[in-house]
């Protein structure tokens, strides 16, 4: 899929490149444009969409908000593409047992496969966010599958939790130019992440440690999975093993743990905004 975008973004790079040419070639119908002039425009312009669509952090289509203040020793954990049992209902128990509230960006999908679990994470007291309803990647969408994604999801979770969500992450964190406006219009915020551990690629369970607690730092944002994209059966069991481990050495580093919600909320009214 990355490698479909990628050439799209290149046709598009190469067909703007002629644009530009011809319309150079108007104005200034004497100037000579030597072609390796050219090709170096049409890479710094594929290179710069590219930035802008695979890069989360890029503000290059809008700001989102990927990290917290930096001022203050509070972090969040947030899980994405579940819910997927046993994952989490196991990740919950973790959370409880250290009495510590994360965020859980959920797939419409999922959602009408596990009804109880989106249940018990609201009952429990965290954050549930949408992510989408078939984890579809948004860049090439139109904005009306853009709202039908977000749409579709936010009908199952208010049915089941009675909560509105308020915060869209993007399937893999890809944006597209009017992404960020069409999900605002939705009435969301777009998130992301500080840095993935990518446990979904199950590297053992110390290396998430390990990955976890290098990304330790005020106001960061740690992306962990209790599900794998639609996958039926996905394994989490890692994470699950992995998750007392990075929990104990987060709050004995004297962070607090809170939901995205809390953590915009800390960063906005005390320390400022690193949002538009
Ligand atoms: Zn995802």
């Amino acid at each position: 899929m990355k490698f479909k975008i990628g050439l799209v973004i290149s046709g598009v790079s190469f067909l703007l490149t002629i644009f530009f040419f011809l319309i150079f070639k108007i104005v200034f119908p004497g100037l000579k444009i030597a072609l390796s002039y050219q090709l170096i425009f049409f890479l710094f312009l594929a290179g710069a969409l590219s930035w802008g669509v695979f890069d989360h952090k890029s503000p290059l289509f809008g700001h989102n908000f990927w990290r917290g203040s930096k001022k203050q020793p509070v972090m969040s954990l947030t899980f994405d593409d579940g819910p997927t049992e046993p994952y989490t209902s196991a990740i919950l128990r973790i959370l409880n047992q250290y009495r510590v509230k994360a965020t859980f960006f959920v797939l419409g999908q999922k959602v009408e496969l596990y009804p109880d679990s989106l249940k018990k994470i609201a009952a429990d007291g965290h954050e549930i966010g949408n992510h989408g309803y078939s984890h579809e990647v948004l860049p090439l969408k139109s904005p009306a599958k853009i709202r039908s994604e977000i749409k579709k999801t936010e009908k199952l979770i208010i049915s089941l939790s009675g909560q509105k969500p308020e915060l869209f992450r993007a399937p893999h964190g890809w944006k597209g130019p009017w992404l960020k406006k069409t999900v605002q219009k939705s009435g969301y915020e777009l998130v992301s992440w500080t840095t993935g551990v990518w446990d979904t690629d199950r590297p053992g369970e110390q290396v998430i440690i390990n990955r976890s607690l290098k990304a330790f730092k005020n106001g960061a944002i740690l992306l962990f999975h209790d599900g794998r994209g639609l996958e039926k059966n996905p394994d989490c069991h890692q994470l699950v093993a992995a998750l007392p481990v990075i929990i104990e050495s987060a709050l004995s580093q004297g962070y607090r743990l809170e939901t995205i919600s809390r953590l915009i909320e800390i960063s906005r009214l005390k320390l400022g905004s690193h949002l538009e």
